[in-house]
């Protein structure tokens, strides 16, 4: 945690919360409200979540209205992301949009300890912070970005570490990609255990 400023997690520093279409990973294509959270401290060279970093440019906001605002929309789905999002205490926010009947996915680098409870875990690893070992043990799926070839050892390692019924997805570093799908493509014909993700809401033009 950062500071204890979060209330226990009754107010967190969100960045932005939208309602769109989840671009990349297992929920491809579903529709889903995403909240971001502010502050992270991986530092990913390519990351397309800067704004984030600085979690004092994102003033604490009380996870009521939050949880109110996405609950007002038609998916009964939500992605916590960032950012880092296990930097803060997550039970309360979890805990009321659970009570709201709506199921909760995250997002992490898994650099930090758990809290909350989701539905769903998305790890994707950074070889720079790695994830702790909980999270290994609780990502149903695992998302490695691809840049280059040691992407792919660093996406191997991670698998050893995952459970057997965690999905395994690599996805080009949207600036590389070029480069990195031919690396993906090829993995995957001689792993076929592993899937490609695309960042797709790139393609659709929508957040
Ligand atoms: S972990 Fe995620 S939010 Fe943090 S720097 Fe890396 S890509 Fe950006």
């Amino acid at each position: 945690m950062i500071e204890d400023i979060w209330q226990g997690g009754k107010v967190l520093p969100l960045v932005e919360d939208f309602y769109t279409i989840q671009g990349e990973g297992f929920h491809t294509g579903w529709a889903a409200y995403f909240i971001r959270l502010g502050g992270c401290d991986v530092g990913c060279r390519w990351c397309d979540a800067k704004m984030t970093w600085n979690v004092k440019a994102h003033p604490p906001v009380p996870i009521s209205e939050i949880v109110a605002r996405a609950a007002s929309y038609p998916a009964r789905s939500i992605v916590i992301t960032g950012g880092e999002p296990l930097l803060y205490p997550l039970a309360p926010l979890t805990g009321e949009l659970h009570a709201r009947g709506l199921e909760i996915f995250l997002e992490t680098s898994g650099s930090h300890p758990f809290s909350g409870t989701f539905d769903w875990v998305c790890l994707s690893p950074k070889k720079q912070m790695p994830p702790l070992d909980e999270a290994f043990a609780r990502a149903d799926e695992l998302k490695v970005i691809v840049e280059g070839a040691a992407d792919i050892d660093w996406a191997m390692a991670c698998a050893e570490r995952v459970g057997k019924e965690c999905l395994l997805f690599l996805q080009p570093e949207w600036s590389r990609r070029e480069e990195a799908m031919p690396l993906i493509v090829e993995h995957i014909l001689k792993h076929p255990r592993w899937r490609a993700s695309l960042q797709t809401h790139k393609y659709m033009h929508i957040p």
